[in-house]
């Protein structure tokens, strides 16, 4: 599919009065149609609020650089009245809560209709009809139901309609944060679910930040993992997680996956303070790879197999002296 989403050398930090915290810095990452990608990392490495740069809903202490392209429209410059329009309009959120969001006291149809007039205030009321009856259809939802209300639909069917509103809108990108509390991880991965199948005909691209990798698995073309406001590593999700080609990766990975056998393994060290610059690699003090050139020089981007990319001098070894290869000492 063609390019729905391109964020290009996206950089956003917050001015805190002393040094400013660089939460994302000089991220790359495109999404095309029909296409899911998922964000991955520890909390606090930035992929949170690089959903929202992407959706434009970062708070008024946030400055923003870079690229943000939606359908060959840079979001990333337009004024707050064009960008709020625009939001609605190409890049759609699926709500973490969605069970609040449907008005008990509205019918199904209503809901739809509210939507389309909202954001689409040219299309007549027998196009917004049309256009509401057609979601219901490929929710598998019979359109005779359109007059009921959101308790008699089972929760499930509640979740469908909860998507079925965002996608109403044709937008380009669906951006779906992990639930915070009030949704366990069973619904998440309902959810995950519903929108892989629905994305898919609606020709639209899905951005899914999670840090669950078992929903990564399922439903996610390809993966892009971040430490410290950089994408490390990018590619297929089956070549990332059968050959993690960056340190950081392979131990997220051992991680989760330890889980499953109870056997608890974390990785070592806590991420960087983003206010306080590091040279060189920012993973090299928790590196169990590091060498001595991953202290001071930053190992930049490799191209890898399936058309993924990777920042890590092990994959540059031969651009190396033997003195920069030597380990570093604990
Ligand atoms: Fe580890 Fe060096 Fe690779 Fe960074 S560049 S991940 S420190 S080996």
């Amino acid at each position: 599919g063609a390019p729905r989403i391109a964020v290009r050398d996206l950089r956003i930090w917050y001015g805190t009065g002393g040094a400013p915290v660089r939460a994302v810095d000089g991220v790359d990452l495109t999404i095309n149609a029909g296409q899911t990608v998922a964000l991955v990392g520890e909390s606090g490495c930035g992929k949170t609020t690089l959903g929202r740069g992407i959706l434009g809903m970062l708070p008024p202490s946030a400055a923003v650089d870079g690229e943000v392209v939606v359908d060959g429209v840079d979001l990333a410059h337009l004024p707050p009245r064009r960008l709020r329009a625009m939001r609605g309009l190409r890049i759609g959120l699926v709500f973490q809560e969605p069970m609040t969001r449907l008005d008990p006291l509205m019918r199904i149809g209503d809901h739809f209709d509210e939507v389309l007039r909202t954001h689409r205030p040219k299309m007549s009321r027998a196009e917004r009809e049309r256009e509401s009856v057609a979601m219901l259809r490929s929710l598998g939802i019979p359109p005779s139901r359109i007059r009921q209300y959101p308790h008699e639909f089972s929760g499930g069917m509640r979740q469908r309609i909860m998507i079925g509103l965002a996608l109403v809108l044709r937008p380009a990108v669906i951006v779906a944060d992990e639930p915070t509390t009030a949704l366990d991880v069973l619904v998440e991965a309902q959810i995950v679910e519903i929108l892989a199948e629905l994305r898919r005909n609606a020709d639209c691209g899905l951005l899914l930040i999670t840090h669950n990798l078992g929903i990564v698995a399922k439903a996610a073309d390809r993966v892009a993992v971040m430490y410290a406001g950089h994408i490390v590593e990018e590619g297929e999700v089956d070549r990332v997680f059968s050959e993690p080609a960056h340190p950081y990766t392979r131990e997220l990975l051992r991680s989760t996956i330890s889980l499953d056998t109870s056997d608890l393994h974390y990785i070592p060290g806590s991420p960087p303070d983003l206010s306080a610059p590091l040279s060189g690699c920012l993973f090299h003090p928790r590196c169990p790879d590091a060498m001595r050139v991953c202290q001071s020089r930053d190992p930049g981007q490799t191209a890898t197999a399936g058309g993924g990319r990777v920042s890590c001098w092990l994959h540059r070894l031969d651009e190396l002296e033997p003195a920069d290869r030597e380990p570093l000492p604990d």
